[in-house]
């Protein structure tokens, strides 16, 4: 903009910046799935996740056509309060809540530095670091300018935020009616366990999670999803699976079960396959939609917080 007064020009470089990010790292998983380490302008680091996936369709002669799918996980803060016990992001406690842009620009740069051209099948989720009901203003701010037409145009139907359960936050992000969808990052299905693995429940415990989804408004062709981390000898038994019926009796929801990754240090184990499919096949077999995650990028350290953990490590 040479047309500025070079002052204006000064004084706009020393007090804005065009991208808030930059890319500190980047690793490939061998199933497509790339991990960005993102810097931000205080030197802290945030993962961004990009996971691949084919779209089966159909062209108009019947032929199967595939399409790219992307699903794009991103941070909403740097480190967690929550101290979830099998969780590597709160690890090292909490340091700062990400900004609207900071938490925008993580989505920009990957679809820039991947060549997606659109974000036609484009889906966020709020899954990388930390707790985004915890830092509500950002995130609602970033929903409505992904979804806006001027801003990213990624429908709000399109958008997952994930939360450990605050339940308060929950009924408030409901109440700004935005269309988003929601993930329940459950685990446990009675209060001595989950707040033992999960300290946030000593404030909002199972029921009260249960009681905000209940009034949460969602779409009528959607579920709410319930995230449920797999640990051996933990949480995967048969009477586990019974009481997880149980309490999701009477609400739409899928059940996402994700098999545990160990991490330096973590004292829990993955789950065998054996369990992890009965544990399904129960589910499922009582009428609950119940899916295993794949462990896209397992071999890129994919669970949160792990490549910025191998990379202070390194510094
Ligand atoms: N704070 C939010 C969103 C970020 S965590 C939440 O807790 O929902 C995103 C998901 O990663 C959560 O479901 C979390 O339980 C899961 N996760 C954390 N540590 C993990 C690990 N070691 N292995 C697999 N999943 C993990
Ligand atoms: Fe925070 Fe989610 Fe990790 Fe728990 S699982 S510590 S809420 S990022």
């Amino acid at each position: 903009m040479n047309n500025l007064p070079n002052d204006l020009i000064a004084s706009l470089k020393e007090e804005y910046t065009l991208s808030p990010l930059s890319i500190a790292k980047v690793e490939n998983s061998k199933d497509g799935s790339r991990k960005y380490l993102f810097k931000l302008h205080d030197n802290f680091t945030v993962e961004t996740v990009l996971i691949l996936m084919k779209d089966k369709q159909y062209d108009e002669d019947g032929k199967i056509t595939s399409k790219e799918k992307y699903t794009i996980c991103i941070s909403s803060q740097v480190g967690c309060k929550m101290g979830c016990a099998f969780c590597f992001t709160t690890k090292e406690g909490f340091k700062r809540n990400l900004s609207a842009g900071e938490i925008v620009e993580q989505v920009r740069l990957v679809q820039a530095d991947n060549g997606i051209p659109s974000t036609d099948g484009v889906n966020i989720v709020f899954m990388g670091m930390g707790e985004p009901l915890d830092n509500l203003d950002n995130v609602s701010k970033s929903i409505r300018i992904f979804k806006e037409e001027d801003g990213l145009a990624i429908s709000s139907r399109r958008q997952t935020v994930s939360t450990s359960g605050l339940a308060t936050k929950i009924e408030k992000l409901g109440l700004m009616d935005l269309g988003v969808l929601l993930a329940i990052s459950l685990h446990a299905v009675n209060d001595k366990l989950r707040s033992e693995i999960m300290p946030v429940n000593k404030a909002y415990n199972i029921s009260s999670v249960i009681e905000a989804v209940k009034r949460f408004p969602i779409d009528a062709r959607k579920r709410i999803m319930f995230e449920y981390l797999v640990m051996g000898d933990l949480n995967d038994s048969e009477q586990s699976a019974k009481e997880l019926v149980k309490l999701l009796d009477g609400i739409k929801a899928k059940v996402n079960l994700i098999y545990f990754n160990p991490h330096p240090g973590s004292k829990f184990n993955r789950p065998t396959v054996e369990k992890m499919t009965s544990f399904r096949d129960f589910l499922q077999n009582k009428g609950l939609t119940a899916t295993i995650r794949e462990s896209k990028g397992l071999d890129i350290s994919a669970a949160c917080g792990q490549l910025r953990e191998k990379h202070l490590n390194k510094s």
